[in-house]
């Protein structure tokens, strides 16, 4: 997820825990603060163990960036752990579900006792976003290629290559419901402005475009592609020089294939 304007707290690091206090650590690639109160519940939180589990799954995360998508951020990434009140309290408002955390200029996690397979898959989609903003931090990609890649990339490293079953089911109903959207009308800076109705639909569409990418060249031309955008920021000599067409024809072949 990527919160854009969406979120009116401010980007640092230190805003304030249940107690205004962040302890800190870091890691090789991550420098994580954490609310010195969930410290202090002790075994409710285990907080040390979850840290050390957050860090541990980012770092994995980190390598993994490198080796699917070939670019990852040069300095340290900023984690700041909440205790899951103060998540709630600060955060409820921005999100019309419950979320396990989000990246908006640092990766914020909700704290929990135990990482699970959720908190890892966002964990995953966050780094792409920290990744891409420290790669290009003036340049605002098109919605749908920043939260399809983070989509993909999260599905990817959970072993999962294709669209499932229900989820092409989805795309292809709104397909035949003439509700998908364009991409051009995915490509504002976020999806922070649809209805939850909306954002799964974009959500989905953005990744299986993606996905739809990763196929036609192999799942190596990503990494060719992110590259090479990266370096000249601009979508449509990239995706020629890497795909061979236009996003227009990339789009309208992508639609073709739906059911
Ligand atoms: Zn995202």
């Amino acid at each position: 997820m990527w919160l854009g304007v969406v979120l009116s707290a401010p980007a640092g690091a230190l805003d304030r825990g249940a107690d205004g206090e962040f302890g800190q650590r870091s890691s090789a690639h991550f420098e994580l603060y954490q609310d010195v109160a969930i410290d202090r519940a002790g075994g409710i939180y285990g907080s040390r163990q979850f840290e050390q589990q957050v860090l541990a799954e980012l770092e994995r995360a980190y390598d993994q960036l490198d080796a699917y998508l070939g670019f990852r951020p040069e300095g340290k990434v900023e984690v700041v752990i909440y205790d899951p009140a103060v998540f709630d309290q600060q955060f409820a408002g921005a999100f019309r579900f419950a979320a396990a955390g989000f990246y908006h200029g640092v990766i914020r996690i909700r704290g929990a006792t135990a990482l699970d397979v959720r908190l890892s898959r966002v964990l995953h989609h966050e780094l792409v976003h920290a990744a891409l903003d420290a790669a290009a931090p003036s340049y605002a990609l098109p919605a749908w290629l920043n939260e399809g890649l983070a989509e993909w990339f999260e599905a990817r490293t959970q072993g999962k290559r294709h669209l499932n079953g229900p989820e092409l089911a989805l795309l292809s109903s709104a397909k035949s419901n003439g509700a998908l959207f364009s991409l051009a009308s995915l490509s504002t800076p976020s999806f922070g402005h649809l209805n939850q109705h909306a954002a799964q639909l974009a959500y989905l569409q953005s990744y299986g475009m993606v996905e739809f990418l990763a196929n036609q060249r192999g799942e190596r031309s990503l990494r060719e592609f992110c590259e090479r955008l990266m370096r000249t920021r601009n979508l449509a000599r990239s995706l020629n020089h890497v795909y061979r067409a236009g996003l227009d024809t990339l789009e309208a072949l992508f639609v073709a294939e739906l059911g």
